[in-house]
């Protein structure tokens, strides 16, 4: 894991858990979390204890973001269903499309199949720095799809389509600034000069990382 968000109104409707994982194969150019793309690195936690932490944090779901999520997605499968089994919502990011993700379970990828059962919510689609998205929230780039995988959330597609994006800045009492959501860098410098030096930017969308060697092949999707 890369980093633990315990409670965000910017990664998803509601207040949400966000958790990036450490490790991404796709590498989208124009990426603002290369740091993510290594598979070495974070906090390594098993799925029980991080579905434990997401539980106690009492928001209303988790949203997985990267890094990739179905780059480890048995291991992140089984944390999203003690979510959902615990009656909270799923959302996952994800760079591959869903016609990778679709042959990916055709191929006979387990894995992929669980993260995509459990999950309420995918949002799909590598970041195109070329097609910027101003109008939706969370996405980074026009091609990236909503897919409700279930009537969890409904009326969510119109909702996106009337919400404008969202950052969300938090600033402790010792001066340390963390940023999550989404902005272009540009503005968000601006903003964090506004703000002050001592800032800590955890910049993004899909940061990451992700942990396990417990069922981590960090096996691609494939195209
Ligand atoms: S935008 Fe997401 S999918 Fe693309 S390289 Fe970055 S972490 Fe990976």
């Amino acid at each position: 894991m890369a980093r633990f968000l315990r409670a965000t109104r910017a990664e998803g409707p509601g207040e949400r858990t966000a958790v990036w994982v450490q490790g991404c194969q796709i590498r989208c150019p124009g990426c603002f979390n290369p740091h993510l793309w290594s598979f070495r690195g974070g906090e390594r936690v098993t799925p029980a204890h991080l579905a434990r932490r997401v539980l106690d944090a009492g928001t209303d779901g988790l949203t997985l973001l990267g890094g990739e999520p179905f780059d480890q997605a048995a291991a992140l499968a089984a944390v999203a269903a003690e979510v959902r089994d615990a009656g909270r919502s799923v959302m996952t990011f994800t760079g591959y499309t869903t016609g990778q993700l679709a042959r990916a379970v055709d191929s006979g990828r387990d894995d992929v199949a669980a993260l995509l059962a459990a999950t309420d919510l995918l949002v799909a689609g590598p970041f195109r720095a070329d097609r910027l998205d101003r109008n939706r929230p969370w996405v980074g780039s026009t091609n990236q799809e909503f897919v409700l995988l279930n009537d969890r959330f409904p009326g969510l597609l119109d909702e996106v389509s009337r919400s404008p994006d969202r950052i969300e800045v938090t600033v402790d009492p010792a001066g340390r600034v963390e940023v999550n959501g989404w902005a272009e860098v540009d503005a968000l410098d601006a903003l964090l000069a506004s703000v002050g030096r001592q800032q800590h930017v955890a910049r993004a969308r899909r940061a990451p990382r992700a942990p396990q060697d417990y069922s981590v092949s960090h096996e691609s999707v494939g195209s």
